[in-house]
């Protein structure tokens, strides 16, 4: 029997991180498109499964396609609502030792807001701005993901990330990714990002 994906609930309200991101963004972004990965997930899983065994013809490429792009959906997703927190808890500036890195590796906190936010303003049609630890080199690293597709190649620990996609933002930014983008920093959660950048650095 094929394992199975769930969805995870919002650590939060679907109004609370009001009036940078709108309630009903957020309930059909959670409802809808992280719960259709989900659903794609275990869709492609089982078809495997099923081809396995004999009874089901499969074009596997295209299946394992399917696959990559529904697991790192939800994978993605799964730490991009922690990655916020409700209006009035989130934004403001990183501490500890996140902080203290990001001024090491960007010069300080606001290079980095300026040079992360203009990645994920720049990010081509649908896509990811993500930031990375690589301890290969001791290094926060960015990086755009297009789609979301084929993100295991990476392996790189994600501390924070950015939904780029226009399901993120389209029905209350419209077409202004950049005022998206800009206001999102007030939903950023420094708390959940500096535990992943300890859990990766460690
Ligand atoms: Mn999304």
């Amino acid at each position: 029997m094929a394992k199975t994906y769930t969805l995870p609930p919002l650590p939060y309200a679907y109004n609370a991180l009001e009036p940078y991101i709108s309630q009903q963004i957020m309930t059909l972004h959670h409802d809808k498109h992280h719960n259709a990965y989900v659903t794609g997930a275990n869709a492609a899983l089982d078809k495997l499964e099923k081809a396995r065994a004999g009874q089901l013809q499969i074009d596997v490429r295209g299946v394992l396609r399917d696959l990559s792009f529904n697991v790192d959906g939800h994978k993605l997703h799964s730490i991009f609502w922690p990655n916020m927190a409700a209006a009035g808890k989130g934004g403001g500036t990183p501490g500890g030792k996140l902080a203290d890195k990001i001024n090491a590796d960007f010069g300080s906190f606001d290079k980095f807001k300026q040079q992360f936010g203009d990645a994920a303003k720049a990010v081509e049609g649908s896509g990811w701005a993500l930031l990375l630890y690589d301890k290969e080199i001791d290094s926060l690293v960015m990086t755009q993901i297009e789609k979301q597709n084929f993100m295991h190649l990476a392996e790189l620990p994600i501390i924070l990330s950015i939904d780029c996609w226009e399901h993120a933002f389209y029905l209350q930014y419209l077409n202004d990714k950049g005022k998206y983008v800009d206001a999102w920093w007030n939903v950023a959660n420094w708390d959940d990002a500096g535990k992943r950048f300890d859990k990766a650095s460690k």
